[in-house]
């Protein structure tokens, strides 16, 4: 179902909205929230396909940023599969101890790296079927290193992505991968890997699981779910987070300026493939 009227403007005129319709709709999401978020990118720090894969495995259930803390000291300590498949498990779990579920992370990695030794020479596979064989491997694990690492498009499909892809329309589902199948048909193959960046992006900056700041969300023209939040662009703009926060201006500056430097860091990740 779409809606055609503008935020603000009274009660939604909801009518079938033809696939074409949708296409159309969710494409222009896409570009507004590119120009919302020209910076987006992965926010796991990483410089090969190995660090990302064991990053993105230890960002179950906790922060980006923790996760960056953690593997600055972890990548320093074992700097590849073959001297994490041979690290001291108690030392493993120290360090990954503040992640929380340690004790499985730890399991995980060490027995991720160990196939990766024994299976791939140590090198991370860059095709979903083998990736998602490895353990502490999901789709979504796989989508985030096949799109981030290896330049292969992927829809990453989180708890953010969901809940917007639901809001915008785009799904009905509850369910990842058919989440991903239903995205996949809205937008062209080299489209996938930044949308997926966009759409987590504003989910955690706007468009919240409790409270979506409605009056100030970008893309409010083209959402059938504006005023399922605050509309009141005042009180709406109080919601926003990190950069986009009230007294954040200086922050979101620097975010314009290294733009650039985010699509040169993901190219180096690429040039450095085997
Ligand atoms: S904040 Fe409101 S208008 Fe914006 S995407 Fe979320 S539900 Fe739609």
């Amino acid at each position: 179902m779409a809606t055609s009227r503008r935020p603000g403007s009274g009660p939604a005129i909801t009518a079938p909205e033809s696939l074409l319709a949708l296409k159309r709709r969710a494409r222009r999401i896409n570009r507004a929230l590119a120009e919302k978020y020209p910076y987006a990118h992965a926010e796991l720090d990483f410089r090969n396909p190995f660090e990302l894969v064991v990053a993105t495995v230890l960002s179950a259930q906790t922060t980006d940023v923790l996760v960056n803390q953690v593997t600055k000291i972890l990548f320093a300590r074992y700097p590849d599969a073959r001297a994490m498949s041979e690290a001291d498990p108690a030392e493993l779990e120290a360090i990954l101890q503040p992640t929380g579920f340690f004790r499985a992370k730890t399991r995980n990695v060490l027995a991720l790296s160990t196939r990766l030794v024994d299976e791939y020479d140590g090198v991370v596979p860059g095709r979903l079927e083998d990736l998602v064989t490895l353990p502490g491997v999901g789709r979504k694990t796989a989508n985030v290193v096949l799109g981030n690492a290896f330049g292969v498009p992927g829809i990453t499909v989180d708890t953010h992505f969901g809940r917007l892809a639901r809001r915008f329309g785009w799904t009905t589902s509850e369910d990842p991968v058919q989440i991903e199948f239903d995205v996949a048909e809205l937008f062209e193959l080299r489209d996938w890997t930044m949308l997926s960046h966009r759409v987590v992006f504003h989910g955690r900056r706007v468009c919240h699981s409790r409270k979506p700041a409605c009056g100030a969300c970008p893309v409010a023209n083209w959402c059938p779910s504006y005023g399922l939040g605050e509309t009141d662009p005042v009180k709406a703009a109080k919601l926003l987070k990190y950069e986009l926060a009230p007294g954040s201006e200086i922050l979101l500056e620097r975010l314009f300026a290294e733009t650039h430097r985010a699509a040169e860091i993901r190219m180096e990740s690429q040039r450095r493939l085997p």
